[in-house]
Formats: structure tokens, C-alpha cells, sequence
């Protein structure tokens, strides 16, 4: 079984869609396809569910009906056959009468949830139609029937398994399924997501679940690239990752990837490949447990990114200080990404805001509480990055005009975090590109 992950560009046009169909037909191993609902329709969504939020009922309705109006000429150009086309105009009458009922009721979160589903909904369905159209046998399995999510919003991924091998049992005579990427259930039975590009995560999900030969991942571009091409001019795709450094970049911000969606695959050691649709002969990037070559492979970015540094001469010779500073932010269910300490002071970053001013009220008792907001984390990853000839030196001088806030070395054999002003960001990455890769 193969796993083959398609994201909103790769649907985001009929023609692409009939594209899609080829390279999912292109060998015979039985494959579980997941799709993304088309480019631009969740952030779509978001704005109808912003609209409705704050009572802009008018507002959300135009929104809908221009959706709407784009969906009509995709199917038009999509399935050519009457009675087909007429299916396929059924399923989006369907979905955008759900949004015209939901403008009339209060709002509430499920629904806002129940909003935001309907982009991966629409888009497996006219998938599906068009499949039919095209004579390729195959089988629509709805991820709300096995996609969860438990109390913490994680994927429970025993739970994933179980239901998923049961309903690939049951219909043990297809070769060909196609499911929603990004939705799922939650511990409430109600319909949830795995946040914004949580396709990438359902697809490792369901390729640990299934035990899948391969997790291919399709996208725009063709594979892992060295920095972030949306920031640097000359970035360069990256042939071999390993689980850890493709998860490390994930995290840290290469947004080619969801941030936590290596783990399922890893877990099993199901190989991950990004590929690029527009140019399916690409290479690619290949993630697997062996990293392949030693040295620096890739810079990422991350913004959002808050500062919070205690500092404490109590905390001289002291044990004990830092468990209790660390029990502050695991009260308020804060991850904490980059920690460096000193003899008297601690600085540790966290990418959310939500409950800043709890945890700096219950930190200021242990000493004078400073706070630096707008940063991103810069991080360099690679294998073995200390063994790469004078790392430390290339890097401080590529980012001797950059103001670092903090740097993290050590922590693992595989990353170099940097902490700088986000007003930084872009220069940062563009000195690294030419300083470490010399591009
Ligand atoms: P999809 O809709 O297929 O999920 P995404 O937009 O989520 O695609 O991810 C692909 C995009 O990720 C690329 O178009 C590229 O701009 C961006 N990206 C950011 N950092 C990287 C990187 N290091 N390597 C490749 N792509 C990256
Ligand atoms: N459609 C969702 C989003 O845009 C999930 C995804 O594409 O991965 O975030
Ligand atoms: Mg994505």
C-alpha cells in the first residue's frame, strides 16, 4: 500500500485535478490518495467563518456566493459528461447550501469547524466524480470515520489504525481510495482539523496506520529545498533527509511540510517523499531514518516568536530553579523551543501568546521577568553540523551585521538555533545562503 498526499495547488485546477488522476494510475500498488480541498479555499473559508463571527452576515454571504461561483466554473471544465456534471453541480449545491443554513444560526467553535471542513469535502468528492468519469474504479473513505483526535487535540494514532484497517478489510477488493486530508474528529465526536496544513499530517497518519510502503508527499515545488524559496532567490531542493532533521526544518518553519507530521511516519519507518506535480520527473526530497551525507543541509525560519527572560540571583548555586520555572509554562500547556541559561538568569522562547501574561504574573516572584516580542527562530540543520569545518566561525561571520538575541548549540547533533528580531528574518536567511551554501 502507498500513500499519495496531493495539496491545494495540485487540485487547485481541473486541470490539474485530470493530472493528479494520471499519476495516481501510473503503476498498480494499491495506494490511499489524500487530497487538500483546492489552493485558497480554507483561507476562503476562514474569512466566510471571520464574517460570521462578528456578525458581518452580508459580508459572509458575498464571500459564499463568490466560492460558490468558482466552484461552478471548476466542475464545468472538470467532468464533461451531462449526467456527471450534473452530480458533481449536486455535490457543490449540497456544500453551499450547508454554508447558506449556517449563516442563519448562532455561531459557535464546532461550527466554525464544521466551516472549515467543507473545502476537503468538496474537493475528494468532485475528485471522485471525475475518476468515475474517467472509468477508474475506486472507493471514497471518509476520513470522519477514522481521522481522531483525543482531549489534547493529538492523533491517536492506535486508534486511527484500528478503524482505518478495519474499513480497508471491508473493502479488500479495491486497489484505490481516496480521503479528506486535514479533518478528523474530535474527543467530542464533533467534527475538528489538524490545524492549517494538516493534510501533510493526515497523509503520515494514515501511511503509519496502513504500514504503507511509501508516504508521498505532492506539492508545488520539487522537494526540500536548502532555504526558503518564498525569502532567497537561489534555494536548492535537498535529495536525502532523515526523520529527525525533516521534522527539525518542519517545525522551525519549512512550511513545505506540516509542523509536526514526521512523527507517525517515523514511528513506523515509512520512507517520506516530496514530489512535485508540475514536474513529476524531479528527483525530490527523500526522508528515512539513514541522513545519507554528513554536514549543514538546510536553514528554516520561524516567526511569532516570544523571548522571555528571568533572570535571578537566587538562581546562583540553586537547584531546583529551573524545574520550577519550567512547571510555569507546563501549567499553561506552553511549549518551550529555545532555553539558554546562564548563572543568573534563563531565557527560554514560546510561539504563542495566549497565555503570556498568566505565566509572566506566576514567573515574576522568581525574579525581574523581561520580555522581547517580534522574533524568529533561525535554524540551521543538518547531520552531524559540528562535524561541518568551521561551522561556527562561517555562521558568525555570515551574521556579523545581524543583532542575535540568543543561540542554542549542542542541544542536538542536528540543529544550530539562532533567535534574532523577525525585522531580520530575510537578511538573515540571505546572508546564511551565501555564508553556509555559498549561493
Ligand atoms: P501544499 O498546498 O501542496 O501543501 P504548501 O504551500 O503547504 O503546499 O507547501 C509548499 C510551499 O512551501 C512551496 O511552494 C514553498 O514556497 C514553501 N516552502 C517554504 N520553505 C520551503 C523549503 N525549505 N523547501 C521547499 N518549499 C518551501
Ligand atoms: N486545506 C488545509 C489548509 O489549507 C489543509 C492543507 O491544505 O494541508 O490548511
Ligand atoms: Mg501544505
Amino acid at each position: 500500500m502507498k500513500v499519495m498526499k496531493f495539496g491545494g495547488t495540485s487540485v487547485g485546477k481541473p486541470e490539474r485535478m485530470h493530472q493528479v488522476a494520471e499519476l495516481i494510475t501510473a503503476d498498480a500498488e494499491p495506494k490511499i490518495v489524500v487530497l487538500s480541498a483546492l489552493s485558497g479555499t480554507t483561507n476562503a473559508l476562514v474569512g466566510i467563518s471571520e464574517s460570521i463571527a462578528n456578525g458581518k452576515r452580508d459580508e459572509a454571504k458575498r464571500k459564499i456566493d463568490e466560492l460558490e461561483a468558482h466552484y461552478r466554473s471548476f466542475v464545468l471544465s472538470l467532468v464533461q459528461g451531462e449526467s456527471l456534471r450534473e452530480k458533481a453541480n449536486a455535490i457543490v449545491s449540497e456544500h453551499f447550501e450547508f454554508l447558506n443554513i449556517i449563516l442563519r444560526i448562532s455561531f459557535s467553535e464546532a461550527l466554525n469547524k464544521d466551516i472549515l471542513a467543507q473545502g476537503e469535502l468538496m474537493s475528494t468528492k468532485l475528485f471522485s466524480v471525475y475518476l468515475e468519469e474517467k472509468g477508474i474504479d475506486h472507493l471514497l473513505l471518509p476520513a470522519l470515520e477514522f481521522m481522531t483526535i483525543d482531549v489534547n487535540d493529538e492523533p491517536n494514532l492506535p486508534v486511527i489504525t484500528t478503524k482505518l484497517n478495519h474499513l480497508l478489510k471491508q473493502h479488500s477488493n479495491k486497489k484505490l481510495f481516496i480521503t479528506q486530508g486535514y479533518i478528523c474528529r474530535n474527543a467530542r465526536g464533533e467534527v475538528d482539523n489538524l490545524k492549517r496544513g494538516g493534510s501533510d499530517y493526515t497523509a503520515s497518519l494514515v501511511a503509519a496506520a496502513a504500514h504503507a510502503t511509501v508516504c508521498e508527499i505532492w506539492t508545488d515545488i520539487d522537494g526540500m529545498h536548502n532555504n526558503d524559496p518564498r525569502v532567497v532567490n537561489k534555494t536548492l531542493p535537498i535529495e536525502q533527509l532523515s526523520f529527525d532533521e525533516a521534522a527539525e526544518l518542519a517545525y522551525f518553519g519549512a512550511k513545505i511540510l506540516h509542523p509536526t507530521c514526521i512523527w507517525p511516519a517515523q514511528l513506523n519507518n515509512v520512507p517520506v517523499k516530496l514530489l512535485n506535480t508540475m514536474e513529476p520527473k524531479a528527483k525530490g526530497t527523500t526522508i528515512q531514518a539513514s541522513a545519507g551525507t554528513v554536514g549543514v543541509k538546510a536553514v528554516a525560519a520561524k516567526d511569532g516568536i516570544i523571548a522571555i527572560k528571568i533572570k535571578s540571583s537566587r538562581m546562583l548555586l540553586a537547584y531546583g530553579f529551573l524545574r520550577k520555572v519550567f512547571e510555569v509554562f507546563e501549567k499553561y500547556r506552553t511549549p518551550i523551543d529555545m532555553i539558554t541559561t546562564s548563572e543568573v538568569a534563563v531565557s527560554v522562547t514560546i510561539d504563542t501568546d495566549a497565555h503570556l501574561d498568566q505565566i509572566i504574573k506566576e514567573l515574576e516572584p522568581f525574579g525581574t521577568v523581561e520580555v522581547l516580542k517580534d522574533q524568529s527562530i533561525v535554524s540551521i540543520v543538518g547531520n552531524e553540523i559540528a562535524e561541518t569545518k568551521d561551522v561556527l566561525k562561517r555562521l558568525f561571520d555570515a551574521l556579523s551585521p545581524v543583532p542575535v538575541t540568543m543561540v542554542s548549540y549542542g542541544g542536538s547533533a542536528h540543529n544550530i538555533s539562532l533567535l534574532v528580531p523577525s525585522s531580520y528574518k530575510t537578511q538573515t536567511l540571505q546572508l546564511l545562503n551565501a555564508g553556509i551554501f555559498g549561493l
